[in-house]
């Protein structure tokens, strides 16, 4: 089989068809000028260990991997990051040169580069952090926020047993709080993260009370649609400083690009006018 010498990466998931991650690649590679081609590819479960191991013989150097695969890249794997393992999920690929699969995960990075970017001043370690929810993104999220040294999360989810397991998983800095007290967390708060789906577009909205939120406190939302969600919304009538999610989704692709691709892309104004098309 002949390789192609133009780099092909991509991004795989089932359903694949909203993910923004091809116009964000096909967007840095236009605007780089790089040779290079990045794919949606929408695969069927039983076919997707089978679909990359054949990837890396037609000329791709690596690959996203979305909804619903995250978790299974753990057992796909020939070698698997510290953070991928922590985390128990991966989203970026690399196939080696020597035929391995290394899987990461950089939802975490993306996280905490899209608050340092968006709030320059924050400084997590000044307070407390209220997260909401504790499904998959939650997992990454609170991951990277006790690497940056958080000094106590406080953390309330729907199904109170899914946030004891993140506790279990992760340690004593964790408070776990039942979700009536959700509107309890924000006082004090140096970072408020809503990590669950409410208030997307289609979803239900975030019903938790507000009023706790303090001026000065960094809120952040990993719902990005609508891009100002109630919760950023009445945050910044209160003070807070805000984040949309969008730039997390934008961050958590860099490391990727740059592996594949050979340029460190920059996220600016043009970056997300180009995803928000
Ligand atoms: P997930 O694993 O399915 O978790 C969903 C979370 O939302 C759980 O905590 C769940 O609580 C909670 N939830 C859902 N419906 C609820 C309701 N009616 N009332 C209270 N809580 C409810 O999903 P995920 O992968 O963690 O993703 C969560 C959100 O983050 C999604 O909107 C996703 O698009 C977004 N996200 C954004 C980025 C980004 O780059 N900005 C990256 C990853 C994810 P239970 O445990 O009680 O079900």
């Amino acid at each position: 089989m002949t390789l192609s010498k133009i780099p092909l990466a991509g991004v795989i998931g089932s359903p694949i068809a909203h993910s923004k991650s091809p116009r964000l690649h096909g967007h840095w590679l236009r605007r780089y000028g790089l040779p290079g081609h990045y794919i949606p590819m929408d695969v069927p479960h039983d076919k997707l260990a089978e679909t990359l191991r054949l990837l890396p013989k037609i000329g791709f150097v690596g690959v996203n991997v979305t909804i619903p695969y995250k978790e299974q890249m753990m057992e796909i794997a020939d070698l698997i990051s510290d953070r991928a393992t922590l985390i128990g999920a991966a989203n970026t690929l690399i196939f080696r040169k020597d035929g391995l699969i290394h899987a990461d995960n950089t939802d975490g990075y993306g996280f905490i580069e899209n608050l340092r970017q968006g709030a320059p001043d924050w400084d997590p370690k000044s307070g407390p952090a209220a997260v909401l929810g504790a499904g998959g993104a939650a997992r990454a999220v609170i991951v990277s926020l006790l690497d940056v040294g958080v000094p106590e999360i406080r953390l309330s989810n729907r199904t109170r047993l899914r946030a004891e397991k993140l506790k279990d998983d992760f340690g004593n800095r964790i408070r776990v709080y039942d979700w009536v007290q959700a509107g309890n967390l924000f006082e004090d708060a140096a970072t408020v993260v809503n990590t669950t789906s409410l208030g997307m577009t289609g979803k239900q909205e975030l019903r938790v009370p507000l009023d706790g939120l303090m001026p000065g406190t960094v809120v952040t939302d990993l719902v990005y649609a609508p891009l100002e969600t109630r919760l950023l919304r009445v945050a910044k009538e209160a003070g807070c400083v805000t984040v949309d999610g969008l730039g997390m989704l934008l961050h958590q692709a860099v490391p990727g690009f740059e592996r594949w691709f050979g340029h460190r892309p920059e996220i600016d104004a043009a970056t997300r006018d180009a995803v928000l098309l």
